[in-house]
C-alpha cells in the first residue's frame, strides 16, 4: 500500500456505533415519555416505526430539502403521528431529550481506541462529519476520541456536506493535505466513499453489515482493527 500522510475518518457508524447509542437514548424516552400509555404497545414498535422515518428524513437533509429544526421535530411527530397521536408538543419535547442526550452515550465499534491509538503516531488523523455541531463535539469529548484528531471538520460550521467535493476539499486545504497522500475512512458509500473518490482521495469502506454495493471502494473492511493490516 502506498503511504499515507493524512487520514481522516467519517464518525457516525464509523467509530461510533450510532445504532447502539440511538437505541438506548429511544428507550429511555419511550419510558420517560410513558409513551405506551400513550399508544404505543411496546418499545420495539417505537422503535421500528421511527427508524424509516428518521432515515428519509436525513436523506431530505442531506440533498438540503429540510433544515436540522424540521429534521429534529418531524421524525417524531410523524412516528407520533404513525401511533394516531397527534401532539407536537410532545413531539417537540421528545426531539430535544433525543438531541440533549444522545451525545453523551459512548458505545465505539471494537477496535475504535486500539486503531487511533496505533495510528496517531504514524499519520495526521481527522474528522468529517455531516452531524451537528453540538451534538458532534460533546459525543468526541465524553466518548474520549477528540485527542486523537488533529482537524474536525463539522459540516455544519461549511457551507458543504458530504459528499459534496468543496467540504473534502476543504478538509484537504484545513490539514494542509494532498487528494494522493490522504485516505478517508467511512461506513457510508455515497457520502464517505464516493465523496472522497470524487476529488481523488483513496477509501477505506468500513462495511461492517455485509452490504452489497455496485461501486468498488479503494479498500473494504469488516472490522476497524483490519485497518491496521491495510496499512502495514
Ligand atoms: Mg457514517
Amino acid at each position: 500500500m502506498k503511504k499515507y500522510k493524512h487520514i481522516y475518518f467519517d464518525l457516525d457508524r464509523t467509530l461510533w456505533d450510532f445504532e447502539t447509542n440511538s437505541q438506548l437514548v429511544l428507550k429511555e424516552i419511550y419510558i420517560k415519555h410513558q409513551l405506551q400509555s400513550r399508544g404505543i404497545p411496546t418499545f420495539n414498535d417505537f422503535h421500528k416505526s421511527y427508524l424509516p422515518i428518521n432515515h428519509q428524513l436525513w436523506d431530505n437533509y442531506r440533498i438540503g430539502a429540510i433544515n436540522k429544526e424540521f429534521l429534529n421535530l418531524e421524525r417524531f411527530y410523524a412516528t407520533l403521528r404513525s401511533f394516531n397521536i397527534q401532539d407536537k408538543a410532545l413531539a417537540k419535547a421528545i426531539g430535544n431529550d433525543y438531541v440533549n442526550l444522545s451525545p453523551h452515550q459512548t458505545a465505539l465499534f471494537p477496535g475504535t481506541h486500539e486503531l487511533l491509538n496505533k495510528l496517531q503516531h504514524d499519520y495526521h488523523l481527522h474528522i468529517i462529519t455531516n452531524g451537528f455541531l453540538e451534538v458532534q463535539t460533546i459525543k468526541l469529548k465524553t466518548s474520549k476520541l477528540e485527542n486523537y484528531f488533529e482537524k474536525i471538520i463539522i459540516s455544519e460550521t461549511t457551507p458543504w456536506k458530504k459528499p459534496t467535493p468543496d467540504l473534502f476539499l476543504f478538509a484537504l486545504e484545513q490539514a494542509n493535505a494532498k487528494a494522493e497522500e490522504s485516505l478517508m475512512i467511512g461506513d457510508d458509500i455515497n457520502a464517505d466513499i464516493k465523496g472522497a473518490a470524487a476529488v481523488g482521495i483513496d477509501q477505506v469502506w468500513t462495511n461492517f453489515t455485509a452490504s452489497q454495493v455496485k461501486f468498488l471502494p479503494t479498500y473494504t473492511v469488516s472490522k476497524l482493527i483490519d485497518i491496521l493490516n491495510l496499512l502495514n
